[in-house]
């Protein structure tokens, strides 16, 4: 077995467990009663038959709810899988790939496992985009947007800059755009290079389904099929997303909620004396001066309250919360009190 260190997921508790989760940015609001009709009426009709290879009714329904052509859409099984693909088909091996960290820790995972060369430039204090990863003769340029863990966003012309400016390819993986101001698929009819990423894991509450979309140019788009396995996405899942793309105000509801539950949690843990990144994100970092956040972490979780703490460094003093239901948060921030003053 080849030694490449794993990517690590958040903790999944075993099914009954009574926990708050506040640690995989998953949605707490359930999505669109529309999806499971549309996956039961497909379970009715027939899964003897392979699923669509091309996933054309799916692709359909983005082209029109992202005014892209078809021809600039693929779909993968999960983000995860597009990010995959996209190193597969645009890096040799040996070559380059630069992003800013810290960052969503899988860009490190499929690096390593294509025997490709990590470029991490580090972000400073205030999470501005930093003007070295331009100058990275990087064939793939990764920029999260906003940004794992910190929820932070570069302003679009500062990307449409960094499109200009990169060697390579760029992909703005917009896992969490739907909690934002602004994205970057207005990029596409100007720059060729640029790739960006959605998923329906975490705005449309479907990260058991596993739908990422990728939107470049029909060039890249090519290239990306050319490394994708035929059956990538089953036929469930595709009747699913398409029904839950076909279903925008139950999304925008639950990201409303998810905002306005953002703002309060944010207020409160300033109160305590966190310091919290400007979050655009479902979720928030949290940090205390001095404080090492990993007996934090495992004291809230002995209460039943998962959050992340990443023991890495940069990271070791600070938690990422996902922002739950206004009850789940109200729960959290007891317990956080109770944990802080309890030493
Ligand atoms: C959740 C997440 C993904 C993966 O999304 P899936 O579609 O569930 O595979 C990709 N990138 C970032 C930054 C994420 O947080």
């Amino acid at each position: 077995m080849r030694a490449t260190p794993p990517y690590v997921p958040g903790e999944q508790p075993k099914a009954g467990a009574q926990v708050i989760k506040l640690n995989t940015n998953e949605n707490p609001y359930p999505p669109s009663p529309r999806v499971l009709d549309a996956m039961g009426r497909g379970l009715a009709e027939t899964l003897r038959l392979y699923p669509d290879p091309d996933a054309t009714a799916l692709r359909r329904r983005a082209a029109s709810v992202y005014g892209v052509p078809v021809d600039s859409i693929l779909v993968g099984n999960g983000s995860d899988e597009l990010l995959s693909l996209l190193v597969r088909a645009v890096v040799d091996p040996g070559g380059a790939v630069a992003y800013p960290v810290p960052t969503y820790s899988l860009y490190r995972t499929l690096v390593d496992l294509h025997e490709a060369r990590a470029v991490e430039v580090p972000f400073p204090g205030d999470w501005r985009l930093p003007p070295a990863l331009a100058e990275v003769e990087a064939s793939l340029t990764f920029l999260c947007n906003p940004n794992a863990p910190s929820g932070t966003v570069v302003p679009i012309a500062q990307i449409a800059e960094l499109a200009r400016r990169v060697h390579g390819v760029l992909v703005v993986d917009e896992a969490y755009v739907d909690f934002a101001a602004d994205h970057a698929l207005r990029l596409l009819p100007d720059y060729p290079n640029v790739v960006v990423l959605r998923t329906l894991s975490k705005s449309f509450s479907l990260a058991g389904l596993r739908v990422g979309l990728a939107f470049a140019h029909p060039d890249l788009i090519d290239g990306l099929r050319t490394v994708k396995d035929s059956y990538n996405v089953n036929r469930l899942t595709q009747l699913g997303a398409e029904a839950a793309l076909g279903d925008l105000p139950v999304m925008e509801r639950n990201v409303e909620r998810i905002r306005a539950t953002r703002t309060v949690l944010i207020a409160e843990l300033e109160q305590l004396g966190f310091t919290v990144p400007p979050s655009e994100a479902n979720f928030v970092l949290a940090r205390r001066a001095g404080r090492s956040m990993a007996p934090v972490a495992g004291a809230l979780a002995a209460r039943g309250i998962l959050v992340r703490h990443f023991a890495v460094p940069g990271l070791d003093d600070a938690l990422r919360i996902t922002v739950g239901t206004d009850e789940e948060i109200a729960a959290f921030l007891a317990a956080l009190r109770a944990v802080l003053a309890g030493g």
